[in-house]
């Protein structure tokens, strides 16, 4: 069986293979296929937007660590779909949805362990 070439992003190569399939559909058709114009901007276009502020292990890589708070900002949490790192070829809002679970559980952790203190942002009266 040939083994699949390594692919760190999936989304690109499931539509490269799509894309390979249907040139071989074209071509037994004596047809001509017509790529999508958007691939001059080498970039994968989705109606889910996704990856605006997106994970990493550093802040080489990305807006916030795998819990969703902001690297160099402690306390400061991103919780949809912009944390994903990039498309993931189903539709993502389950997904987004689990993910900003986790990301409250691990900020409810944070309050209950007392790694952050608890700051009001409503003015006080005087
Ligand atoms: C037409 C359509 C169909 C879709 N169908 C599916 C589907 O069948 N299955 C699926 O899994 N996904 C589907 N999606 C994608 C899915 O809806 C999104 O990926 C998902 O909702 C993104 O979640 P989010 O929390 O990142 O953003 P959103 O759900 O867009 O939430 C962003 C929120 O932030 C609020 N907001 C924005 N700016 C500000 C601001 N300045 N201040 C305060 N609030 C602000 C907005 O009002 C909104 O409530 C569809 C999307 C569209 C547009």
């Amino acid at each position: 069986m040939k083994e699949e070439p390594p692919c760190l992003q999936a989304g690109e190569c499931q539509y490269e293979r799509v894309r390979q399939q249907m040139q071989a559909i074209s071509t037994a058709l004596g047809g001509k296929l017509k790529d999508d114009p958007l691939w001059v901007l080498n970039r994968l276009v989705t109606v889910h937007p996704l990856g605006g502020c997106p994970m990493g292990r550093t802040i080489a890589e990305g807006v916030v660590n795998s819990y969703g708070e902001v690297f160099n900002y402690p306390g400061l949490y991103i919780a949809d779909g912009s944390v994903m790192p990039g498309p993931v070829g189903a539709n993502p809002s389950l997904t987004i949805a689990a993910l900003s679970d986790r990301t409250a559980d691990s900020i409810i952790a944070g309050y209950q362990q007392h790694t952050y203190q608890i700051t009001s942002f409503c003015p006080t009266s005087s």
